[in-house]
């Protein structure tokens, strides 16, 4: 199957079968993203996914984690998702479990047997876009999810369904001088809701988004690699997560910092405060991409 779009998925699904079952994202409207900002939402045919599934067997696949595309494959409806678990279980019933990409509003938009349901038939960890902790980012970046009581909430009913979660988070989406601010916020909020990982993308400025116009018009002054790279530090220093694999990505500046939480957490922040002091003997740094 011939992929549109641009591939994002957390480092932790990179042994997954990646089958898209959808074309771009139905929401579309964050600030900064441009992953599918050229593209019109469409969910595919069946027959064209049953005929990658045919491809994959006869080519000898045999996935035990298949990660369903594409930017947010649980917003599809219940009919449909149980259809495509069907399909896929019918060619490979050694499949452990399925992961996606939802937004919060998607598990909004589920009842809660419809959560069980999903979850009874091997659903397993969705990778929720939370960005932030802080409600005026959230409103700011025109999240689809406007405060972080209603992520939290959402959260709380999918771990009742016997789901997990993982959180992708941006460090700089708060913008110039309010690194420390998110990274307290956004911890308190990960201690709570306990992701299964944390993905930490960093924001990139991208020329065509929405959100460089608020750049060059003065209401958004972006943060420095240097300043990222200190909200991370702090965000890990805050992080009380057992269990919890952590990558953070700052790629402008080639930083990489994972390991699994609790018991990697002083390597990863001497790893941290080693690229902070090289990189504070340099000029600031901005990931602006064309
Ligand atoms: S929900 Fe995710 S994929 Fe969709 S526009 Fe927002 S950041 Fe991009």
């Amino acid at each position: 199957m011939e992929y549109e779009g641009r591939i994002c998925r957390g480092p932790m699904e990179r042994a997954s079968y990646m089958l898209p079952i959808s074309v771009g994202c139905s929401y579309n409207a964050c600030r900064f993203c441009m992953l599918f900002r050229h593209l019109t939402y469409r969910e595919l045919p069946l027959e064209q996914i049953e005929q990658e599934l045919d491809r994959v067997k006869s080519a000898g696949g045999a996935p035990q984690t298949v990660y369903l595309g594409d930017g947010n494959a649980f917003g599809a409806d219940q009919a449909r998702l149980l259809r495509v678990i069907e399909s896929v279980r019918g060619r490979f019933p050694g499949v452990k479990r399925f992961n996606m990409d939802a937004t919060v509003t998607d598990i909004a938009k589920k009842s809660d047997a419809e959560l069980r349901e999903l979850a009874s038939l091997g659903v397993d960890r969705l990778y929720l876009g939370v960005e932030t902790g802080l409600d005026d980012v959230l409103a700011f970046m025109n999240k689809d999810h406007r405060t972080m009581a209603e992520a939290e909430r959402q959260i709380a009913r999918l771990r009742a369904a016997g789901m997990s979660w993982a959180a992708h988070i941006m460090t700089g989406v708060a913008g110039h001088g309010r690194g420390e601010e998110n990274a307290a916020a956004l911890a308190a909020f990960l201690n709570r809701t306990r992701p299964a990982a944390i993905v930490n993308f960093s924001l990139f400025l991208h020329r065509r988004a929405p959100l460089w116009r608020d750049v060059e018009a003065g209401r958004f002054a972006p943060a420095s690699e240097q300043e990222n790279l200190r909200e991370q530090h702090r965000l890990l220093e805050l992080l009380e997560s057992e269990d919890c694999d952590f990558d953070g990505m700052l790629d402008m500046i080639q930083v990489r910092v994972r390991g699994r939480l609790m018991r990697d957490k002083a390597k990863m922040l001497r790893k941290s405060s080693e690229a902070a002091a090289r990189f504070d003997q340099e000029p600031e740094i901005f990931s602006i991409v064309p």
